[in-house]
């Protein structure tokens, strides 16, 4: 009986004007993979054509939701949404993939109670996640228009070759993407590749990069550079490669720097939450940048041990990079959050503000000073209250900095997912903005009294 069938199908498969596809399948079983799929239906075969067979779930396609022009099509639907997993809110990130979906339409559908895409929608990659372009692209460049913050699907039409397309919120980077940029300096001796740690879940190094002071007697100065502490905030890494890329530089500041100061960077904070592909941000019980009191997580107590040892009677610089919100306001741009409650911390800011601007004055992207958020003392947003949770029992890793007998600057900076100003974030333009940051760093320090 089988074998009958199998025949039946095989002899309809070979009489049918159209090939047999393959089933569409959406999956996140890669580095930083995060999807919940809710339902796919396979029903629409092919993309355009005048004797399209509409299926029941076949739309109008609506710009800027589209790589074509709209047409009447018998689009797929796939229903999917991010993976919470133990974020205790809701939140945005997701990165998948798409296979079997060749030559057809696919309507991909995000729950409507909340918004889904940044300012110039989804992030697509046709080669595997090596590349990467906006949806929207295209209409913000030609119009300024932006994707729609009430627009909830978008739709892509598949090529012959689109064998494995990636969507995502913003652009993923992880280990894989670190390992790349930092070949170039694999072979230099005035560098180490150290490990800060083992992860949580005991599966992976924590990695640790360190500029060592080439200097006479003790450095100057001790800088300590974090990047995601929350999992899913990728745009602070390329601005992290670019103050990698300056310190190493030939440039007169960065040759002070190494003369001058020993440099610590740990990329990834929450390593197993970034290859894992999690939120990371507001997860139970806390985050990894709540964490600076408790030490659930292995790298934090790692790092707080670091820095104490290390930086002990060197004035310690400390900068933490982060992604902001979804879309909108301040989150379509970069902005410094000021010391809190440490006056002597303000002057130091406010300059390194003056001369960032003028370090990134021909920069991709604008930077304007106005967008930094102050510190407060009224326990709202950006005040030490805002950080230490109602039993006083959190901290992040800025306000633990601040508390340390040697602190001489600590500060944070949030970095766009997809919009700054009016140019679309690339990591090539997050590595120009992060070169201008250590720079701007180094001449503020090379101005300070011996
Ligand atoms: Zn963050």
């Amino acid at each position: 009986m089988k074998l009958k069938i199998a025949f039946l199908l095989l002899l309809l498969a070979i009489l049918s004007p159209f090939p047999v596809q393959a089933e569409i399948r959406v999956d996140a079983d890669f580095p930083g993979g995060n999807v919940k799929v809710e339902s796919i239906d396979q029903g629409a075969s092919r993309t355009g054509g005048e004797d399209e067979v509409m299926s029941p779930n076949a739309s109008v396609s609506a710009q800027p939701s589209s790589n074509q022009e709209p047409t009447l099509s018998g689009a797929n639907v796939v229903c999917v949404r991010p993976d919470l997993r133990d974020t205790k809110s809701n939140y945005f990130y997701f990165y998948f993939r798409v296979t079997g979906a060749e030559n057809r339409t696919v309507t991909f559908k995000f729950p409507e109670k909340s918004t889904n895409f940044g300012a110039v929608g989804p992030n697509v990659s046709v080669d595997g996640g090596k590349t990467w372009k906006y949806l929207g692209e295209k209409d913000y460049y030609a119009s300024g228009t932006k994707f729609p913050a009430d627009q909830h699907e978008f739709t892509w039409s598949f090529g012959p070759n689109d064998s494995d397309v990636r969507f995502a919120f913003g652009t993923p980077y992880t280990q894989s993407n670190w390992d790349e940029f930092m070949a170039q300096y694999r072979a230099r001796e005035d560098v180490r590749f150290e490990t800060l740690c083992r992860s949580r879940l005991d599966k992976r190094d924590v990695e640790l990069f360190r500029v060592p002071y080439l200097g006479q007697g003790k450095p100057r100065f001790y800088l300590a550079f974090t990047a995601r502490h929350h999992a899913c905030e990728s745009s602070a890494s390329p601005v992290m490669e670019g103050m990698i890329s300056f310190c190493l530089s030939d440039a007169p500041e960065a040759q002070w720097l190494r003369q001058n100061a020993e440099i610590v960077f740990i990329p990834f904070m929450d390593k197993d939450g970034v290859e894992d592909g999690d939120q990371g941000k507001n997860r139970s019980p806390h985050d990894h940048n709540r964490d600076y009191v408790q030490e659930l997580y292995p790298s934090v107590k790692a790092f707080k041990a670091l820095i104490v040892k290390e930086s002990e009677g060197i004035p310690l610089v400390f900068m933490d990079l982060h992604a902001p919100n979804i879309r909108g306001g301040n989150n379509e741009f970069y902005y410094s959050h000021g010391p809190i409650e440490m006056e002597k911390m303000n002057p130091i800011w406010n300059r390194f503000r003056e001369k960032l601007t003028e370090n990134q004055k021909d920069g991709t992207l604008k930077y304007e000073s106005k967008r930094d958020v102050p510190g407060r003392s009224d326990g709202k947003y950006n005040s030490i209250r805002s950080f230490t949770g109602k039993d006083g029992n959190l901290s992040s890793s800025r306000v633990w900095i601040q508390g340390l007998p040697n602190a001489y600057f600590a500060n944070c900076m949030e970095f766009g997912y997809s919009l700054c100003g009016n140019a679309i974030i690339t990591p090539v333009s997050g590595r120009e903005l992060g070169r201008n940051v250590m720079k701007t760093l180094a001449e503020i320090l090379q101005e300070a009294k011996e």
